[in-house]
């Protein structure tokens, strides 16, 4: 029988990739999510990828009576972990809103987790590895400590799991620790949709190119790196979400090697901000506003990922090039304004 796998923060960027990637692997998903941070778009171009209406629940993981109710409905075998708070700035700002919100949600999906024997993968992040010696990063490579609240509830989450995992016996758990998610999927139906001004490079330059925005400031053409804008590791979403499917199935059938284990997800290929730029125009044939600004504060010059470990173990790797990707980020946000 097919195994059923929860999604909470299913209706979000990485969540709703993540769902049609299972889905079409053969599990059963069930999405949870409060909408606090997107509306129906990507639901909705879900079950229009997948032909089919998926389960939803609306509902907020911090509420342990929900969490119970979620569980007794729908049994699942495995719980992926997106639905958090995500913005570094306001993260500072507020760390109050992002420590209860981030924390309280994966205590009670332990909580839970521990009652019913199951399965979690937490999607973490590189911000754990900070401003790193030397890149490419691998998983033994020391975190450092967070530079924001929200970089904090990684770290923080991560080693909840890592707890809960050594001390409750049938819990078993992954952390993905992604590098820079972008792109779409390649139906252009669902995708990124930032609220407000973007904080994120790739929506940045698309809504530029739209003409939503009037310039891109690149933050810093001074590092020490071969043209003086910062490196990093881009991941195409759909690769991403692949990675996902391979975890879960490495979960349920049997074959961790250690009862928590976490992999790198990226495609351990440094690209600099200007590169990123001139490759976007090249491949989609448009010329694209832009000007260098000073630095951003909190940015780490250099991070990319080794991910062996994710290639040999995971039987996973990333497929797909960066034009690839900067292609499909554009044909979705010309859809958006259609
Ligand atoms: N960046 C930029 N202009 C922007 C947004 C981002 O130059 O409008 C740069 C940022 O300084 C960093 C890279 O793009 O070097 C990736 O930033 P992003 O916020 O997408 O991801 P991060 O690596 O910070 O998680």
């Amino acid at each position: 029988m097919a195994k059923t796998i929860l999604v909470s923060g299913g209706a979000g960027f990485i969540g709703s990739h993540v769902t049609v990637e299972l889905t079409q692997a053969g599990y059963n998903v069930v999405i949870a999510d409060n909408f606090s941070n997107c509306d129906r778009t990507n639901y909705n171009g879900v079950c229009t990828i997948l032909g089919k209406k998926l389960p939803l629940v609306e509902m907020d993981f911090c509420d342990m009576e929900a969490v119970r109710s979620l569980w007794k409905e729908y049994k699942p075998d495995a719980v992926i972990h997106f639905a958090a708070f995500k913005a570094v700035g306001e993260s500072v700002e507020d760390p109050l809103k992002y420590y209860r919100n981030n924390l309280e949600s994966f205590l009670n999906i332990l909580q839970i987790t521990r009652e019913k024997s199951c399965n979690v993968l937490f999607s973490s992040s590189a911000t754990v590895y900070g401003e790193p010696e030397k890149s490419p990063v691998t998983e033994q490579s020391p975190r450092q400590s967070a530079t924001s609240p929200y970089g904090n509830t990684k770290q923080m989450c991560e080693d909840f799991l890592r707890d809960c995992v050594k001390a409750y016996e049938g819990v078993r758990g992954i952390a993905l620790r992604y590098f820079n998610p972008i792109g779409a999927h390649p139906s252009a139906l669902i995708g990124e949709l930032p609220r407000g001004v973007p904080n994120n490079l790739v929506p940045y330059i698309t809504q530029t190119a739209i003409g939503k925005r009037e310039c891109l400031s690149i933050f810093g053409n001074d590092y020490p790196t071969e043209d003086g804008t910062c490196l990093r590791d881009y991941i195409d979403i759909v690769d991403l979400a692949r990675a996902h499917v391979c975890a879960v199935a490495r979960m349920l059938d049997g074959k961790m090697k250690e009862p928590y284990e976490i992999f790198n997800v990226g495609t351990g290929r440094p690209v600099s901000v200007l590169e990123l730029v001139k490759a976007f125009e090249k491949v989609n044939g448009l010329k694209l506003n832009y000007r260098f600004a000073p630095r951003r504060s909190g940015d780490v010059v250099a991070i990319w990922a080794d991910p062996a470990r994710a290639n040999e173990e995971l039987g996973w790797k990333a497929t797909r090039t960066v034009e690839q990707t900067l292609a499909a980020a554009w044909a979705w946000e010309k859809k958006l304004s259609e």
